[in-house]
């Protein structure tokens, strides 16, 4: 599972421009979930190959009794229980605080591993910026820079090997690339390529959507008519639930979002809704279900979790809900209401459904179950390099000034989503709409419905 930073510290220490460094990476993505999360952001970012989340807390006043800081402190709290890890933000400039130690105090009873870092301490002398904050009983204070970004990757990295050292480096089709990555053939034989890995027979599947979308309905429709094999495995530190189910001869294990509990035979959602449990089980899963509610518009948090699916690159079916509920002229309506706001999932299928009534599930399972072989489909290096030989011969890439980019050949370099990874010279040349047409022709080829498709140029000068 991926790992969880939280950061958390007084108003104004620097905790979003400490956020905004961490997640910059070309793979971070900020979202909001406004009403639910208080100016709460989440971000994926990346040292490496190693991804983490982190969670901007927003403000913590521990004081404030009630209102809307004090609304924003329980925010926090959830925050920290949530994470895998606290990174504690103070001010060098302002010193410590009453309110640090309010903190300080506040994270020791969490039981969280704690970095205690010092932030705008550019131009001061070390020992002055940080002696003081070792009152806190924290450790060494990390003094940094987030406005400079001074320090900074020290801290992630401190944080990443040292704190949270059993969380794993992405393995995404890495053995793959790294040893066709310096290969010069043309054309590799196919006999000497290392073969991508067998598709895994059990399909970890994540049930996510906002609010009363009717998530724990569908797993219990799913559930309920068959037999749930396992239950309670134990997951990361936190509970995370992982349900075995098996349906129509496939093994299914259903990565729970809501804090499932079984209650005599239904099963129900204990906890409310979590961001962090819902971006953790996109991460871990090999295809998410996306629910939307066919009685209310698209609202920007669907537009938010939907954009969360694509740039983990999990393999994607949405199902509109509650289809029962509503008359033929909403029907129409949300149909032109999705497509429009939701045209950049154009690569997944979308079902009409009633969790409650069980209508369209066998057909959306059946779409899981296609969505998941396109994702771990096999992409030999003779049809990639002969589709994008074709695809050259139909309409070549546009030079670029002096530059014409020459495609040599294309292997497969990664699943779950799948990587085509194309080898040539000047490919820095081709714009992101010839990307985009050779997708689609990769797409048709393939028969790749239900994954996102992503394509690496490598040029070899
Ligand atoms: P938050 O309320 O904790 O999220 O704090 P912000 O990230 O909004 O930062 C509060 C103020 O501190 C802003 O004016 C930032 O520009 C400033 N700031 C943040 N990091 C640094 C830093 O490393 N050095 C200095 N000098 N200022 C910083
Ligand atoms: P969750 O918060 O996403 O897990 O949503 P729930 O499964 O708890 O469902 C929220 C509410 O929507 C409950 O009152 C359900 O009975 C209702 N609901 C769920 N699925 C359907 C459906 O297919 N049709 C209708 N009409 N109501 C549904």
């Amino acid at each position: 599972m991926l790992p969880v930073i939280a950061l958390v510290g007084r108003p104004n220490v620097g905790k979003s421009t400490l956020f905004n460094r961490l997640t910059k990476s070309r793979d971070a993505l900020v979202a909001d979930f406004p009403g639910l999360t208080r100016d709460r952001h989440y971000g994926h970012g990346k040292v490496g190959p190693r991804p983490y989340l982190v969670v901007d807390t927003g403000g913590f006043e521990p004081v404030v009794k009630e209102g809307i800081l004090h609304a924003m402190a329980k925010q926090t709290l959830q925050a920290i229980d949530e994470s895998d890890l606290v990174i504690f933000l103070t001010d060098a400039r302002q010193g410590l605080t009453p309110h640090d130690h309010e903190i300080a105090e506040k994270l020791r009873k969490s039981g969280r591993p704690v970095i205690l870092a010092v932030n705008k301490s550019e131009g001061m002398r070390l020992s002055g910026a940080i002696s003081e904050f070792y009152e806190l009983g924290l450790g060494e204070p990390i003094a940094i820079s987030s406005a400079h970004g001074e320090g900074v990757k020290s801290l992630l990295d401190y944080a990443l090997e040292e704190v949270l050292p059993d969380y794993n480096a992405a393995e995404e089709g890495a053995d793959l690339e790294d040893s066709v990555a310096t290969a010069e053939a043309v054309a590799l034989p196919a006999s000497t390529e290392p073969g991508p890995k067998p598709v895994p027979s059990t399909i970890k599947l994540a049930i996510v959507g906002r609010p009363n979308v009717g998530k724990s309905t569908l797993v219990n429709t799913l559930l309920g008519e068959e037999r749930v094999i396992a239950f309670d495995m134990p997951g990361t530190t936190r509970d995370s639930i992982y349900i075995d189910f098996e349906r129509a001869g496939k093994q299914y294990t259903l990565i729970d979002t809501a804090g499932l509990r079984r209650r005599g035979k239904v099963f129900e959602a204990i906890e409310k809704f979590s961001v962090v449990k819902t971006l953790q089980a996109i991460a871990d899963a090999n295809v998410v279900v996306l629910m939307l509610d066919a009685s209310q518009d698209v609202s920007e948090q669907d537009a938010h979790i939907a954009g969360f699916v694509v740039e983990s690159g999990r393999a994607l079916v949405v199902g509109v809900n509650k289809w029962d509920g509503v008359d033929d002229y909403t029907r129409s309506r949300i149909k032109t209401d999705i497509l429009r706001k939701m045209q950049f999932l154009d690569f997944a299928k979308f079902h009409f459904i009633s969790a409650l009534k069980g209508a369209g599930v066998a057909p959306l399972l059946k779409s899981v179950d296609a969505a998941h072989a396109a994702a771990f489909a096999k992409l030999s290096t003779p049809k990639l390099t002969r589709v994008m030989q074709a695809a050259v011969e139909h309409q070549a890439p546009p030079r670029k000034g002096i530059f014409r980019p020459k495609m040599r050949y294309a292997h497969q370099g990664g699943q779950n989503p799948p990587i085509v990874v194309i080898h040539g010279n000047a490919l820095d040349a081709i714009s992101d709409s010839y990307k985009r047409y050779l997708e689609g022709r990769f797409r048709e080829a393939f028969q790749l419905q239900g994954t996102p498709l992503r394509i690496e140029l490598r040029s070899t000068k």
